[in-house]
């Protein structure tokens, strides 16, 4: 398929789609480990490269090749190497292109595991991380050191929803001569296309949007076919790839996601909307609200504001808790990108293993709640939360 000639609902659906002999419409599902040869000496040119074509489902499977050129023509990129799990994915990106004595350039405001895994995991392994502001491309440029090599961000955050200036942090990064991931969990490529504004890498956690169902881990790293080389060269040594049957999950969940981020975007801000209204609440964090700090920004760089929104509960945790605790339809969970609606308290789940002190610096207050607005009702949803709000 021409990427160039087709919107992208149309390469939701149908990118990257292979048929087999059968003739079947829907893509198929390649359950196997190991695929055979007719001869040794095809064996012997599968496993040199002279001839193309699988080998062994650690190297490659053709559901998942299939996932990977759906995925690559929505973000635009060359090449896509699917990954078991979003953080599998971030792990690949930096063992497949960073050595001993390389340095990171990270926005403060990313996923928690992956603070821990630039802080702690990599740092055993001689690579060091600055964590800067997400939103001042000035304090990007300060942290430069002659080794930097990544610059990593994540937009919008979470749970703050802080906007990052991808293309503002791409030319600091392109000065520098670093290259620039950026984490596309929460706007999927349907709402926001990095590598269009300068980013090298796009990262995804598939598990969130990508799937929309709440159903599978995995992930994606997006770029040149030069970088991927050394990301795919890692995961299929290593290990860490996506299995056959999330592929083919995630194939059937892209093809409904240019409808569902539509969606969830415009619940998001009829919900936001609401909650600024609630005299029980205080300050309300949606890109799509012009109450938002980088409203301008996020309305240039995104399409819509996406499906997140967080908000202060006046009264603390416990006023919070009991926001959580009245609801009788939303799920209390901390995964998000599902149809169904989820509520979190974050200051005492995704963010309780930082110290109090630092994630006060980072706002995350004991009043916050995270809600990741699935495709139910607007109006149920917000009966469910008025109910905790007004007690
Ligand atoms: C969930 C998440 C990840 C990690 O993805 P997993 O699939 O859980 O490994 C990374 N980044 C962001 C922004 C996420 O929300």
């Amino acid at each position: 398929m021409s990427e160039s000639f087709y919107q992208p609902e149309t390469l939701a659906v149908r990118a990257g789609a292979v048929h087999s002999q059968f003739g079947e419409n829907s893509e198929a599902l390649f359950l196997t480990s190991s695929f055979t040869f007719e001869s040794a000496a095809q064996a012997a040119a599968r496993f040199i490269g002279e001839e193309p074509g699988n080998i062994y489902s650690r190297f490659t499977n053709p559901t998942v090749t299939m996932f990977e050129e759906r995925l690559a023509a929505l973000e635009g990129a060359e090449q896509c190497v699917a990954t078991a799990s979003g953080m599998s994915a971030i792990l690949a990106c930096c063992m497949g292109l960073l050595k001993s004595g390389d340095h990171i350039v990270a926005s403060r405001s990313i996923f928690g595991a992956t603070v821990n895994l630039f802080g702690g995991i990599l740092k055993k392994f001689g690579v060091e991380t600055s964590f800067v502001s997400a939103t001042d491309a000035g304090e990007w440029s300060a942290a430069v050191r002659p080794q930097t090599k990544l610059f990593f961000l994540e937009t919008p955050s979470n749970p703050l929803t802080e906007v990052s200036d991808i293309a503002a942090i791409a030319l600091v990064a392109k000065k520098c001569g670093a290259w620039l991931a950026v984490d596309n969990c929460f706007c999927t490529p349907i709402l926001q296309r990095p590598l269009e504004l300068g980013a090298d890498i796009v990262i995804h956690s598939a598990t969130k949007y990508l799937d929309g169902q709440g159903r599978v881990l995995g992930g994606a790293v997006l770029g040149s076919r030069k970088l991927m080389e050394g990301v795919y060269g890692f995961l299929r040594t290593a290990g860490p790839t996506m299995s056959a049957f999330n592929a083919w999950i995630f194939l059937k969940g892209l093809e409904t996601l240019k409808i569902r981020m539509d969606a969830h975007s415009a619940n998001a801000l009829q919900l936001a909307r609401w909650l600024e209204a609630q005299p029980n609440v205080g300050r309300v964090y949606y890109p799509g609200l012009p109450s938002h700090p980088q409203y301008q920004l996020a309305m240039q760089q995104q399409k819509s504001g996406g499906g997140i929104v967080s908000f202060e509960v006046k009264g603390g945790r416990e006023a919070a808790w009991r926001v959580v605790d009245s609801t009788q339809l939303v799920s209390i969970t901390a995964n998000l990108g599902d149809t169904k609606t989820t509520l979190t308290h974050p200051a005492t789940t995704t963010h309780v293993r930082i110290t109090p002190e630092a994630r006060a610096a980072a706002g995350i207050t004991e009043g916050l709640l995270r809600i990741a607005v699935g495709l139910e009702a607007v109006c149920d949803i917000q009966n469910d939360l008025t109910r905790g709000l007004n007690k």
